[in-house]
């Protein structure tokens, strides 16, 4: 993880790297997974709680939108699947917004995410509940495993702005961490900065783990190995990235909310950004294209049904 943050392009191979760099990465990782848990246990002990101000739950509100954005919005649909275009300014912003989620850099996020759909739920996926619930969440994070850019995010490799952002990531993700001490001091930092990377880390690997093992899946057609599902409560939490089964049904599309009550607060952000002209060619697809593939879903469950 923390390797990408030091704008090291191609974690990918383990060709090079010796056992203890592999070691130290590994040990890096865990300490970046654990201690915002540790931070979050010590902020929710009730004395505790009680010191937390408006100001400290503000900028813990504030700075988890703006992550969380910077992620769903950012990383995934503009950078990943490019589901609008924007300004170089703009992108810029969604990417430094998205790696204050300390998700290591935009590259390597993109290049394992689209080898995730790529190879959705088989043993090549690199966080498949098929092998664990657990593996799925967090475990993945541990291991060597790594997607190449050149294979995985090959397109995005030639974008200046992308490669920049990522070059300077591990700054980012400081910045991300300094500005609520500067704001609210310790107790600022504590609450803006290590419950809320806590938060936005166990949402986002939700999506990997909840919204491949629980939920619908009204897309799901015959022979296709892909457990992605809806996941109402996750849609909430994760500015609408629950609608999982919807998303791998259609990766590019900027909405992943395909029904008016499905609240998909990355897709109104998108559509908000296109009234204000700042998006532009904004993936929609038609009701048509959905309802067919509604119906191939439906007849797969009928069939399984009735069996
Ligand atoms: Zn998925
Ligand atoms: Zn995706």
């Amino acid at each position: 993880m923390f390797e990408h943050l030091k704008g090291r392009m191609t974690p990918a191979s383990n060709a090079g790297r010796s056992k203890g760099a592999i070691r130290l990465n590994q040990a890096l990782t865990l300490f970046v997974v654990v201690f915002p848990l540790v931070a979050t246990l010590y902020a929710a002990v009730p004395q505790w709680a009680g010191l937390a101000s408006w100001k400290d739950l503000a900028l813990l509100g504030s700075f988890y939108l703006a992550t969380s954005i910077g992620v769903t919005v950012g990383f995934h649909r503009m950078l990943t699947h490019n589901s609008f275009e924007t300004n170089p300014i703009v992108r810029a912003i969604f990417l430094i917004l998205g790696t204050w989620s300390i998700q290591g850099a935009a590259i390597s996020w993109a290049a394992i995410h689209n080898k995730h759909h790529v190879h959705s739920d088989t043993p090549e996926d690199p966080h498949s509940p098929i092998r664990s619930f657990f593996h799925a969440h967090v475990g993945w994070l541990l291991g060597t495993e790594r997607a190449e850019p050149e294979r995985f995010a090959k397109g995005q490799l030639n974008d200046p702005v992308v490669m920049f952002v990522s070059r300077t990531a591990f700054w980012w993700a400081v910045l991300g961490m300094v500005l609520p001490f500067l704001i609210g001091g310790w107790s600022g930092f504590l609450w803006g900065s290590l419950v809320r990377v806590f938060l936005v880390h166990h949402v986002t690997w939700s999506v990997n783990s909840i919204c491949h093992t629980f939920g619908q899946r009204p897309f799901k057609h015959e022979g296709d190995p892909d457990l992605s599902t809806n996941n109402v409560a996750v849609g909430l939490l994760a500015m609408g990235e629950g609608w999982h089964n919807n998303h791998h049904a259609f990766p590019r599309s900027a909405m992943h909310g395909l029904k008016w009550w499905q609240f998909d607060m990355s897709g109104y952000t998108i559509r908000v950004l296109g009234r204000l002209g700042l998006a532009r060619n904004i993936i929609r697809v038609p009701k048509q294209v959905i309802a067919m593939r509604r119906a191939k879903g439906a007849r797969r469950q009928s069939a399984q049904a009735a069996a």
